[in-house]
């Protein structure tokens, strides 16, 4: 990547930053404290979008596929889950430090950045041949080469720019903790790394009580929480952040025709939300995880490149048979159209609500120059956006608020609104510019004699008279997620 463009991306990202923070979008946890690393809270607007996120991708699992059923697992899982699901024994990154600046790296991390440094290039091959190589010493669990190809490829360290690297570790990102009031008594515990774990074990109380076929799928909304080695690029990697994860369970040797299909649907669910084609993707992996016999993620091109934002894994029947061996319960299936019992095959789509907040934002940030005067707004869609409409009288007097707030009782009860009455009219569509709202509804004295307002549309700044009753009508058909069901 030339150094110009690379600055200018990281400051497109610094600009987003801020715009979140001073937006009421997102703040860093504790800020009165300094912070937290790599942990965050969302504001009055940040909270909006991110249920809005969350609620649209439930309706489409729950809704839309009349296949797939919900559940809420809780955080704490009986300490075997992990020891089963492999957590404890391999739920490991691969750590490197340098000595000269004292900062850690992900291992892994530093060849993938150097790969897409040559892939910006057009040295494509290159860039692949790098990824193989570093896939092929992972799956051998060779560090001292994952070392070596760091040194041969000159991969240095960005702060001290020396390659002056200490040998690779792994490391275990699950957090721990006790229960138990007494210390004796205590036993430890970790604080869920995915919620998937919590679907396997409720799969057949969930087949059973909800009478489900298979197929079928299980979709949970959940926090997860890792040990992140590196935190960095703000909520993308994130230490305690949440999964919308949906495990589809298959009869064995369906498993690649459906985890064709879901991905299909997964790619085209982001489209429909706006995501252009030129910035998303699709990336097999390299290195399969323990439990994985295909796995790919959905990419975004965020200023920072792209990177993943939601993971399609085919994790065959890996999880279920190892419950079965540790809880030594059956976790069979009886088919009555093949007459036969297995333990079904798993594809799963897992996307964080974090990161796909992060997409989100940076796809909805516009930062224009027109007729010689800029503009900040984000373009979201206004079934996500955290606020429909805003209801603002001209002026604070000659009946105009009483009218407008009558708009408001008339709209709230379906849609997020927010009425304002301070300062000039122009400042207030730039705050709600700034926010993401797509309709600022005007009221003036021609309101008081016809019925009729302005309707601005944030995107074009465009102004219409509609008449009030239309508002209802109008608001619904535009912020409804029929508009991105449909596009499914
Ligand atoms: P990465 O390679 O970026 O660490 P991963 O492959 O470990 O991610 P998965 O275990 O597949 O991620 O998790 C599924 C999804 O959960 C990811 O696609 C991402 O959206 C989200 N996710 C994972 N880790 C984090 C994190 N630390 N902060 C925020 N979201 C995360």
């Amino acid at each position: 990547m030339a150094k110009q463009e690379q600055t200018q991306e990281i400051a497109q990202l610094k600009d987003i930053i801020a715009h979140a923070k001073e937006y009421g979008f997102v703040y860093p946890s504790s800020e009165i404290y300094d912070g937290l690393q790599a942990v965050y809270d969302y504001g009055a607007y940040g909270v909006e979008l991110k249920n809005n996120l969350k609620r649209l991708w439930w309706e489409t699992m729950t809704r839309l596929n009349d296949n797939v059923v919900g559940i809420d697992s809780s955080i704490f899982m009986h300490p075997t889950t992990w020891k089963a699901s492999g957590h404890v024994d391999s739920f490991n990154d691969p750590m490197i430090d340098n000595k000269d600046s004292k900062k850690r790296y992900r291992a892994d991390v530093l060849i993938e950045e150097k790969a897409a440094r040559l892939e910006k290039e057009g040295k494509l091959e290159e860039a692949q041949q790098l990824l193989a190589a570093m896939g092929r010493l992972l799956e051998a669990e060779d560090l001292a080469g994952v070392r070596d190809l760091i040194i041969n490829e000159e991969i240095n360290c960005p702060i001290s720019g020396t390659s002056n690297w200490t040998e690779v570790r792994q490391f275990n990102l699950m957090f721990s903790t006790q229960v138990g009031s007494v210390a004796e008594d205590s036993s430890t515990i970790y604080l869920r790394p995915e919620t998937a774990q919590g679907i396997f074990v409720n799969f057949l109380n969930v087949q059973k009580t909800a009478r489900m076929k298979v197929p079928f799928g299980i979709a949970q909304i959940g926090k997860a929480f890792r040990n992140e080695i590196v935190a960095r690029q703000f909520i993308f990697r994130m230490r305690e952040f949440e999964q919308m994860e949906m495990q589809f369970f298959v009869r064995p040797g369906s498993e690649m025709e459906w985890y064709q299909q879901w991905a299909e649907a997964r790619v085209k669910w982001h489209k429909a939300l706006g995501i252009p084609e030129s910035k998303i993707r699709t990336h097999d992996h390299e290195k399969l995880a323990h439990y994985a016999n295909a796995a790919m993620d959905i990419e975004y091109d965020f200023p920072f490149g792209f990177k993943e934002v939601e993971g399609i894994h085919s994790r065959t029947d890996f999880d279920l048979k190892q419950h079965q061996e540790f809880s030594k319960k059956k976790q069979q299936y009886f088919d009555p159209e093949v007459n036969q019992n297995y333990i079904p095959y798993v594809i799963e789509t897992s996307i964080g609500a974090d990161r796909l907040f992060l997409m989100t934002l940076c796809n909805a940030f516009v930062d224009e120059e027109k007729d010689g005067k800029s503009r900040t707004y984000l373009k979201f869609h206004p079934a996500i956006a955290p606020v429909k409409a805003a209801i603002l009288p001209l002026t604070k007097k000659d009946g105009l608020p009483e009218k407008a707030k009558e708009i408001v009782d008339a709209l709230k009860y379906d849609f997020n609104i927010i009425y304002e009455e301070a300062a000039s009219i122009g400042k207030r569509y730039t705050r709600q510019d700034l926010i993401g709202t797509p309709f600022c509804i005007a009221v003036d004295h021609q309101t008081l004699e016809d019925n009729t307002v302005t309707i601005r549309h944030r995107d074009t700044t465009e102004q219409e008279r509609v008449a009030i009753s239309d508002l209802h009508g109008r608001l619904g058909e535009a912020c409804s997620f029929r508009r991105v069901f449909e596009k499914i």
